[in-house]
């Protein structure tokens, strides 16, 4: 207890406060928690720590020792109790009261310019605006009653979250209870207020998580958005706690919980209400302000301990925010200011080539590792022969990477004036890295393809393919485990995964070993999970099926065009050419790779086997007997259909069987877009061309009645929004 000298010269409480209480355990239990509360504000919220962690660590001690001598005051708000409970199979859906918008952007400073002069213009005079920086991270919504943290919610869809409160409360800079010592403007310090902001992790964590991950055989995470994202959806709380995250709060769910005037206001109050408030903010009088704020912000983005992926402005005053008012996703009061993608030079190692699931051979980039736009980038696709020579990279060049969207690596070009002296153009290989075959080039393409029927390489993609989300999607059958199928001879083709045995699947081994050297097996649960996986994915459509037998030029959609068609294996095998060309969307190309595809005895067989093991190789009902009574239309959908819980492939399915067709995108030949919830664009593009748009009731209705709503309903639906 030594350590108690040195708190007490900036504690809360006297000398004889702390005595006295020491006689009372209530009053003692209560008056640490307020100490280790006020000095994780200041440790957390004002990066001003005033007492030595042991001395921290020593009161937290005595806390948790008092708390256990005396359950009676149990608490679940107190600084003890940050990991507690247990996330159940799934985390709760919470439905926000007020929707969690996204932010429009604006990609460059002349996008920028353009929504400084549309707000000038909407409130008639240059009005005060916040700049604040764009952490990359996830949304999270924290909502507090009687001034006690109650439930963080992430911000799912922007209407639905999910519920990982006992998470974020591992967080520790995110207080369990307000501070309310000297906090005023609360207008009513007991109803529920929600504040929100990010939950990031810093770069050095995330690097740290990363190193670690890799060396347990685990896969690294892409960027530290997705690793925070992650982390938040643990089941397990105490790997949350483990996970370094922070947050910065930023806004209030209502304002009118709040006494303050605005933004600038509004920071404040929270940084008294004791959460951690970015300080890099400022408030600007003039477009040239803004501009110079972020292009600090872009400078010093390297520099920040986190990630930030621009720049926030938002009209200061909420009363304008009010008088501007929001799109159907984000505010029109505020804009994000999207930093240039980054780009960052490195070696190139080596260019070696990857056999995909048609054989085609595609060059690779292997760089010596560099952290760009948040995260480490040591490969990158370089797409075919042809983009190798127009890029003109050879090994041994320095070459300029950055990241498409943020998210995928790609080589720009090379350092001309870093080339070494002896470096060579690349050529591709003349066989098959995987399995040796000679390597052909056909007519007019610019990929070079393996067509051994026994590469090894083709056969994992491909089975990969089988199991992937668009095709069959059997939860949990990814590339380790499927690749060790491959490796121990039980997988050679897709309608192998239809005779595998539990037992089989239990006792595959990972390629991991134990401390004491011996295999690490897939083991009981994981192997009962796939084989129901496995055992679901039989009653899939039968154009998901078609799909997924990885046939050349038969995507989703021209599977699930010839499925209408030919709804059944058996047809669709004895189809000739000609017949499939009369197919809506399927050309001469097409029709001779599917063809091709049935007269090959090797496919005919799995397609055999396939139909044996009891996978739908047929369409329930064939479509001629629904009655087509939407044919004719042409439906978009856009949003999420939260009622109905179906994906938009399953709700374009449905409409397709009755004669409808469904586009991707909206024109005015669209007869109805079926906006669900967090609609985007393309709510805004119907509307703006006088396309009738309907709910997601309006679509349930449709599919029971079989009939499109009139002219007139539809247009009534489109003004209710
Ligand atoms: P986006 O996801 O690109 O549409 O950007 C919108 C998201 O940016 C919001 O949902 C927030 O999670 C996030 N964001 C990060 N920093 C801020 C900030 N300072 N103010 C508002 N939103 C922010």
């Amino acid at each position: 207890m030594a350590n108690h000298q040195d708190i007490q010269e900036e504690s809360l409480f006297s000398a004889d406060e702390l005595a006295a209480a020491t006689s009372d355990a209530g009053a003692r239990i209560e008056a640490l928690r307020r100490e280790i509360e006020h000095h994780t504000y200041l440790y957390y919220a004002l990066d001003a720590p005033v007492i030595s962690d042991a001395a921290f660590d020593s009161l937290m001690r005595e806390l948790r020792e008092l708390e256990v001598a005396h359950p009676e005051f149990r608490d679940p708000s107190s600084p003890t109790q940050r990991v507690g409970g247990y996330v159940g199979e799934q985390f709760a859906p919470v439905v926000h009261e007020q929707r969690m918008y996204s932010l429009d952007n604006a990609m460059d400073l002349d996008e920028l310019d353009a929504w400084l002069e549309r707000t000038k213009e909407a409130l008639g005079r240059e009005v005060p605006l916040v700049c604040e920086l764009k952490i990359d991270g996830s949304s999270i919504a924290l909502t507090y009653e009687n001034g006690v943290l109650v439930r963080a919610a992430t911000r799912g869809d922007g209407t639905t979250g999910e519920d990982v409160t006992v998470n974020v409360r591992t967080v520790r800079d995110v207080p369990l209870r307000l501070r309310t010592e000297g906090l005023s403007g609360l207008e009513n310090p007991a109803a529920a207020i929600e504040l929100r902001g990010e939950v990031y992790m810093p770069k050095a964590s995330f690097e740290a998580l990363n190193a670690a991950a890799e060396e347990n055989g685990r896969a690294p995470f892409a960027n530290p958005r997705n690793a925070a994202a992650g982390s938040l959806r643990q089941k397990d709380p105490k790997v949350t706690q483990g996970r370094d995250l922070s947050t910065f709060v930023y806004a209030v769910a209502d304002e009118r919980a709040l006494k303050a005037s605005g933004q600038w206001e509004l920071l404040e109050w929270l940084r008294q209400a004791g959460f951690h408030v970015n300080p890099d903010v400022r408030r600007c009088e003039t477009a040239a302000e803004v501009h110079a704020f972020c292009e600090e912000a872009l400078r010093r983005r390297e520099t920040l301990p986190y990630e930030i992926d621009g720049v926030v402005v938002k009209v200061d005053a909420f009363a304008l925010q009010a008088e501007m008012g929001f799109t159907a996703r984000a505010p029109r009061w505020a804009i994000a200011f999207k930093f240039p993608p980054e780009e960052k030079t490195t070696l190139l190692r080596d260019i070696t080539v990857q056999v995909g699931r048609t054989g085609v051979l595609t060059p690779v980039a292997e760089l010596d590792p560099v952290v760009v736009a948040g995260s480490t980038v040591a490969r990158a696709t370089l797409h075919n022969l042809d983009e190798v020579h127009r890029k003109d990279v050879r090994v041994g060049d320095t070459v300029i990477v950055r990241k498409a969207g943020d998210v995928i690596p790609e080589v720009l070009g090379p350092v001309a004036s870093l080339r070494p002296a002896d470096a060579q153009p690349w050529r591709m290989p003349t066989t098959c890295p995987s399995c040796g075959a000679p390597v052909v080039r056909e007519e007019g393409e610019a990929a070079f393809r393996c067509i051994s029927i026994d590469c090894p390489a083709q056969a994992l993609e491909r089975l990969l393919h089988w199991a992937s989300r668009g095709a069959m999607d059997i939860e949990g059958m990814g590339e380790e485990i499927v690749a060790r199928l491959v490796e121990s001879g039980r997988l050679t083709d897709v309608a192998d995964y239809y005779s595998l045995t539990e037992y089989e699947l239990s006792t595959l081994e990972t390629g991991r070993e134990k401390k004491d050297g011996t295999p690490v097996h897939l083991g009981p649960t994981i192997a009962a999970k796939l084989i129901a996986a496995i055992e679901a994915s039989k009653a899939r459509p039968f154009a998901r099926a078609l799909f997924g037998l990885g046939i050349r030029h038969v995507g989703k959609t021209t599977a699930e065009q010839i499925v209408a068609k030919f709804p059944t294996v058996e047809a669709l095998a004895e189809a000739s050419v000609e017949d499939l060309t009369e197919i809506d969307g399927v050309g001469g190309i097409v029709a001779a790779s599917v063809h091709s595809f049935f007269q090959t005895p090797a496919n005919q067989e799995v397609v055999h086997r396939l139909k044996y093991l009891g996978v739908a190789m047929a369409e329930e009902a064939p479509s001629e007997e629904v009655p087509q009574t939407l044919a004719g239309l042409t439906f978009v959908l856009t949003g999420s259909l939260v009622e109905s819980g179906m994906t938009r492939d399953e709700a374009g399915a449905r409409l397709k069987a009755r004669g409808a067709k469904v586009s991707g995108s909206v024109s005015k030949k669209t007869s109805f877009v079926i906006c669900g919830e967090a609609a985007g664009g393309k709510y805004d593009k119907a509307v703006s061309l006088g396309v009738p748009v309907l709910t997601e009731q309006d679509f349930l209705r449709i599919l029971e009645t079989g009939e499109a709503p009139g002219a007139d309903e539809a247009a009534g639906a489109a003004t209710t929004e």
